[in-house]
């Protein structure tokens, strides 16, 4: 499979070594003619304001978009589960709104900004894997046809529709390659 990371900012090389370590080919996505061979495309975590205005700017919005619309599967990490949400708490302006959930950003808040915990998540591997929130968003509303995969302390923090995955945490920022994995295996079964 060749899997494009966006390579905007963000732990791009963290989901490249996972990518890699898998035995997949992870191509850089930095401009539009990157986008057209991927079989699947991970959308780091970062600034997600920041991120979107670079997309806007390359042209890269609207070719996103029109792919994850024809069914490329796509998942959001963090920043990139914001780029992907329809709806963005007291914001007026979504970014690429394609799937069907609405987030609050930096859910957390300044005490916990950022904090780790260790949950199983049986679709995805029957240990325990580490979550890793850092400035985190969260899901506060879902639409018709979003499955909730993992919830932390009652928050929505892991959803899938269709072909798109969203998480709130980092699994590119651990060892365990599980996330990928189940991430790559929606890939194949296209
Ligand atoms: N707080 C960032 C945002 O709102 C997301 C943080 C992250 O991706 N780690 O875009």
């Amino acid at each position: 499979m060749k899997i494009g990371v966006l390579s905007i900012q963000g732990g791009v090389s963290e989901h490249i070594h996972h990518i890699e370590a898998l035995g997949h080919e992870a191509i850089k996505v930095k401009n539009v003619y990157d986008i057209k061979c991927i079989d699947g495309l991970i959308l780091p975590g970062g600034e997600s304001t920041a991120i979107s205005k670079i997309l806007r700017d390359t042209g890269l919005e609207n070719l996103i978009k029109d792919r994850i619309n024809d069914g490329m599967p796509v998942w959001g990490t963090c920043a990139g589960m914001i780029l992907l949400a329809k709806e963005i708490e007291n914001e007026d302006k979504a970014h690429l709104a394609v799937m069907d959930i609405k987030v609050r950003r930096n859910a957390y808040g300044s005490q916990v900004d950022s904090f780790s915990k260790d949950e199983v998540i049986e679709e995805v591997s029957d240990k325990a894997i580490p979550l890793v929130f850092i400035r985190a968003p969260y899901i506060t509303g879902i639409g018709e046809g979003v499955r909730v995969v993992h919830k932390v302390d009652g928050n929505v923090v892991a959803v899938i529709q269709k072909k798109m995955l969203a998480t709130s945490f980092h699994p590119e920022l651990t060892k365990n390659l599980e996330f990928h994995k189940y991430f790559i295996n929606m890939c194949m079964k296209l």
